[in-house]
């Protein structure tokens, strides 16, 4: 198509992950702490496979994000999270 107009492939909303103003629910409530000892929390930063969400997805700020990765895999160490969920 020599005459196509050529698109560029700018930035486009995502389909998958809504565009929504996303917060980090530890920095907005400081009596929200990361404990790896509370699996009721840490289960909605994982996936139902048993992954650990993006940033992207939970909104989670990088700081947060880091502190609650080692919380659950010190979880999954001591048996209260599941490595991988089948
Ligand atoms: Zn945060």
């Amino acid at each position: 198509m020599p005459n196509a107009p050529f698109k560029k492939p700018g930035k486009k909303k995502s389909f998958y992950f809504r565009a929504r103003k996303k917060f980090c629910p530890f920095c907005t409530d400081r009596s929200e702490s990361i404990d790896y000892k509370e699996t009721g929390r840490l289960r909605r930063f994982v996936s139902d496979k048993g992954k650990i969400l993006p940033r992207r997805a939970t909104g989670v700020c990088a700081k947060h994000q880091r502190a609650l990765a080692a919380a659950i895999k010190r979880a999954r160490a001591v048996a209260l999270l599941a490595f991988v969920n089948r």
